[in-house]
């Protein structure tokens, strides 16, 4: 059986809604927390905190990105993917920018805005940046970077910040869509606990070979132990149909501080059902039930 066939995929349709709102979302984002970002980064004095900032700013300007897509219904990653790619390079810029204007101790919070945008041309940030770099903006263990190692470390920030911008942006639309409807299935129940899967690959090449009748041959758990399996079922609430099925193995165990510590393994994401297969996991009663 055919890999592609079993498991739901996007459409790959993407509108100009979605691409419009997605660059509107994720400019906005950038604008906004990256004022603040630059200014957090130039007051915090811990590298570490420093790092946690910059993961901080990628994921909320990527999750801004990803807000505007699922509400444009972008069904496409690779596309939703460069976006948020170009976005995070402005992040980045404008995240820059402002930590500049920080170090220089300009105050571009109280400038007028003429005078901000002004400031946000390139010719006039490189030039105040390779000034920084020749003297160094801070220290780390009595070791103040300048020249290639700050041009190195503010390559690694911007890195890290169109990464976390892409990745952000294009989990958000990890939902399944109904494309007969026009609108993103949620979660129609969890029907967990199932007995944990030991073998995962077995499992996998069993669903390829049978396809998703197999997983009607699962075994339901009277509870939750330490270790079985999550089953949660997807259905468009529209039609009814686009029935599907995702599987996670999930373990618990008792943390050094004696806290229950949830493991969680995705097995299968998203199997397609039909109508009979889906109604039998969701009420395994129903066909012993004789009418
Ligand atoms: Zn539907």
């Amino acid at each position: 059986m055919n890999k592609k066939n079993i498991y739901y995929q996007h459409s790959g349709a993407i509108g100009p809604t979605a691409i419009l709102l997605s660059i509107i979302f994720g400019l906005i984002a950038s604008l906004f927390l990256g004022i603040i970002y630059g200014y957090i980064i130039y007051a915090l004095p811990f590298i570490y905190a420093n790092f946690i900032i910059v993961g901080l700013y990628g994921f909320g300007v990527g999750s801004a990105v990803g807000i505007g897509a699922k509400f444009g219904k972008a069904r496409n990653e690779k596309v939703l993917g460069f976006i948020a790619f170009l976005v995070g390079i402005l992040a980045f810029y404008f995240g820059w920018v402002s930590w500049l204007h920080a170090v220089t101790e300009q105050n571009v919070l109280n400038v007028d805005l003429v005078a901000v945008f002004s400031d946000l041309a390139p010719s006039k940030v490189f030039s105040m940046a390779t000034s920084i770099a020749q003297k160094g903006a801070w220290g780390i263990f009595g070791w103040t970077p300048t020249g290639f190692s700050l041009y190195f470390i503010w390559g690694i920030e911007a890195l890290m910040i169109i990464f976390l911008t892409v990745i952000a942006a294009t989990v958000s639309i990890d939902d399944p869509f109904c494309e007969r409807c026009n609108n993103w299935i949620k979660q129609d129940s969890d029907i967990s606990p199932f007995s944990f899967i030991g073998d995962i690959d077995s499992y996998k090449s069993s669903i390829e070979k049978e396809g998703a009748e197999f997983v009607l041959n699962a075994k339901k758990q009277e509870e939750a132990e330490s270790k079985f399996s999550e089953y949660k079922l997807f259905a468009c609430n529209n039609c009814n149909s686009s029935q599907m099925l995702s599987v996670s193995n999930v373990e618990i165990t008792l943390g050094s501080d004696n806290k229950e510590e949830f493991t969680k393994t995705e097995v299968i994401k998203y199997l397609l059902l039909n109508k009979e297969q889906f109604t039998s996991l969701k009420s395994p009663s129903s066909s012993d039930v004789i009418t």
